[in-house]
């Protein structure tokens, strides 16, 4: 069985990987357009700072280890096409600009996203997305030889909110630019004021209702009518599905993205896809579709994919629940569950504001929590704030939601206490019993 995969980083590695754990006999080969395959996204922001000490350590794998391992890695190749009636995959080779068709039998899309690059700041040199490893370099070649201390950062969702902490932390003056008065709008507007406050206290110039119209050398023109020190440029404004390779095949796209069932297939029977680039349902409220850009999903769904390739059909994917947490200047921001926009706006909701530990103990930290249900009492979304113990919290909540979920039986949960880890009720326990 000859086995295909598009995209070598999160998804796609990870699928490869896994088949290889199950079935030693299968030909695998990955095609990666980029330079790099099997590094830690996550962790770029974390190396700007130095938080990460060594670039290599953001490199899992390369093309030589997955060699050993019976994996064929094939970086700067892009998959240009797909003929699911052939069974052909037509791939280019960069470096050459040969052009192949390749057969396969099985064929998994991970494909990922591209981040969005802004019109007015295309062709601008200092202007970059921080998405892959060769994006990070390129950032770090360009501060050192233009010798760079200062930065703007274009959007706060949570790749900009990562990159403006990890630019504060290096000792860059950081301005941040965010089109509306919304920063980080996964969250409720009245659960993070703190993070305006935060962003003052650090030093970041936050101009809201605000975006970039032209770069003229370092300076650039607001639509307020400002003029900004620009010698860098960090656009963070979103992803899009990497999906236009396959506009003209049979393979269904909604919206860009890839449908996929509960084995991760797509609408044809051996093409499979994973990662960024899906489309698939909230677990618990199933009716509801999600595309969740974060790299355990990606994680969870190879698993699936890899068994169902090599013909155990035991594991199903069932959705996600987007569960996300994301760290800012000490604090930790976390949700889980149905997005707010996914969310009806009068449903009903518990607050509850509570320390994380026993308040007769040294520093005490409070953690504002607030669960949204329905009216069978069916957990829809919980978001938590506060510096210490959020992602407890959060975890013990995602795990509860993926089982039972009833907002009412969070009476009986269970968690270790002893005054340094909590109190006797707990705050999951607390929201439970304002259920009632
Ligand atoms: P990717 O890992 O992006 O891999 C897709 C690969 O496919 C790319 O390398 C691309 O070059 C290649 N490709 C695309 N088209 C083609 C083609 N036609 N031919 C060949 N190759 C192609 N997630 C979390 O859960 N927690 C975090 O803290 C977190 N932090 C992040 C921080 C940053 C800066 C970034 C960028 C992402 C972060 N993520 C985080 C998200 C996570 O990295 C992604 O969800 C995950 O990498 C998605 O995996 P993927 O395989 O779909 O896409």
């Amino acid at each position: 069985m000859k086995v295909i995969v598009v995209g070598g980083v999160a998804g796609g590695m990870t699928t490869a990987s896994q088949l290889r754990r199950i079935d030693h006999d299968a030909e695998i080969h990955v095609f990666e357009k980029g330079p790099h395959i099997s590094f830690a996204n996550c962790g770029l922001p974390y190396y700007i700072s130095r938080e990460v000490e060594k670039r290599t350590m953001l490199v899992e794998r390369t093309p030589e280890d997955m060699e050993k391992r019976g994996i064929h890695a094939h970086v700067a190749h892009e998959v240009l096409d797909v003929n699911t009636k052939n069974k052909t995959i037509s791939v280019k080779a960069l470096e050459t600009g040969e052009i192949k068709n390749i057969r396969y039998n099985k064929l998994v899309l991970s494909p990922g996203g591209r981040s969005v690059m802004l019109n007015a700041l295309k062709n601008v040199p200092q202007s970059f997305v921080l998405q892959q490893l060769h994006q990070l370099d390129s950032i770090e070649d360009y501060i050192e030889t233009h010798n760079v201390n200062e930065v703007v950062v274009v959007g706060t969702g949570f790749i900009g909110i990562e990159v403006t902490e990890n630019f504060v932390r290096r000792g860059f003056k950081v301005t941040v630019i965010q089109h509306n008065n919304d920063i980080y709008s996964p969250i409720e507007p009245d659960m993070k004021e703190f993070m305006y406050d935060t962003l003052k206290e650090q030093g970041v110039d936050l101009k809201l209702n605000s975006e970039i119209l032209e770069v003229d050398g370092n300076k650039a023109t607001l639509n307020t009518g400002e003029i900004l020190n620009a010698p860098l440029i960090i656009v963070a404004v979103g992803i899009k599905p990497n999906t236009t390779f396959l506009e003209d095949t049979d393979i269904k796209l909604e919206k860009g993205y890839i449908p996929v069932n509960e084995f991760g297939q797509t609408n044809i029977k051996d093409v499979y896809a994973v990662g960024d680039a899906i489309l698939t349902h909230y677990t618990h409220v199933p009716e509801k579709p999600v595309n969740v850009a974060l790299a355990w999903p990606a994680h969870r769904l190879a698993f699936v994919i890899a068994n169902h390739i090599s013909g155990n059909t035991e594991f199903k994917h069932d959705g996600f629940l987007s569960t996300s947490i994301l760290e800012f200047f000490g604090h930790t921001i976390a949700q889980v569950g149905l997005s707010r926009k996914d969310l009806d706006k009068d449903t009903k909701y518990i607050d509850h504001i509570q320390a994380n530990i026993a308040g007769y103990m040294k520093n005490p930290e409070k953690i504002h929590a607030r669960l949204y249900y329905d009216d069978d009492g069916k957990i829809l979304r919980g978001v938590f704030v506060g510096k210490e113990g959020v992602d407890k919290r959060l975890n013990v909540l995602a795990t509860f939601m993926r089982t039972d979920g009833n907002i009412k039986n969070l009476i009986n949960i269970e968690v270790g206490y002893a005054p340094p880890f909590g109190t006797p009720k707990d705050l999951l326990n607390m929201i439970g019993y304002k259920a009632i």
